[in-house]
């Protein structure tokens, strides 16, 4: 048991976590950077999310206020987009991007994008295995119990599949925010490109939280082949 604690493969999970640190940071400076730059048109967040969803005819989707900060999100539940206090009824191009970027979510669903469809479908293993899966490989290691390792790595391994199928779906929401914005011509193309950089940040956190799974499954699977040896 206390093997697992001080053992040398913690370094993998420290990595994972310093890499995470890292790319949180780096989306908060450039956030903060870009929500200084206001855009030429004048349009809020709100107002740009608004446009989007208009020109896609989409009606009976409603964009709501929450508070916080990079807070941003679309829930397909309630057919809401939550834009933050930095982000409402914010004019600025980090502001804009992340908009545009919550509605690229809302056109995923409406056209039943398919990694999108999958993330879905992993949820509630993948809450499950990430929440448990670990303290179910070091009950299987304190007790000597491979198969029980087992379930909880394959448990672990479903967190890591959800991270990971999330890359896409993240990347594509972007990728179709950015097009809106220009060809609905609610920014300029220099604006954009200042929007590309915020939103280019916040797909790093998620590249960091997918490596720092990866890196805590490998740890698990070199601790139970320890096991064996
Ligand atoms: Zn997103």
């Amino acid at each position: 048991m206390y093997g697992y604690y001080y053992d040398w493969t913690y370094i993998l999970v420290l990595i994972g976590a310093l890499i995470s640190i890292i790319a949180s940071a780096n989306v908060n400076a450039t956030f903060k950077k870009y929500s200084r730059q206001m855009s030429a048109r004048r349009l809020t967040g709100a107002e740009v999310a608004q446009a989007i969803l208009e020109r896609n005819g989409i009606y009976d989707i409603q964009v709501c206020h929450v508070p916080g900060n990079l807070t941003d999100h679309f829930d397909p539940r309630t057919g809401i987009v939550n834009l933050s206090d930095s982000v409402y009824s914010s004019t600025s191009v980090a502001a804009l991007g992340v908009a545009a970027h919550e509605c690229g979510h809302v056109l995923q669903h409406k056209t039943e994008y398919l990694p999108l469809k999958i993330r879905s479908s992993l949820v509630p293993v993948a809450n499950f295995g990430s929440r448990f899966g670990i303290w179910v490989v070091v009950a299987g290691l304190a007790f000597a119990m491979e198969p029980i390792t087992t379930v909880g790595i394959w448990l672990f391994s479903a967190a890591v599949a959800f991270q990971i199928v999330t890359l896409p779906v993240e990347l594509d929401a972007s990728r179709r925010a950015l097009a809106m914005l220009e060809d609905y011509g609610l920014m300029g193309s220099d604006e954009t490109r200042a929007s590309r950089k915020v939103l280019g940040a916040a797909a790093l956190t998620y590249v960091a939280a997918a490596a720092a799974s990866v890196l805590q499954l490998a740890r698990l699977l070199i601790l139970r082949n320890r096991r064996r040896d």
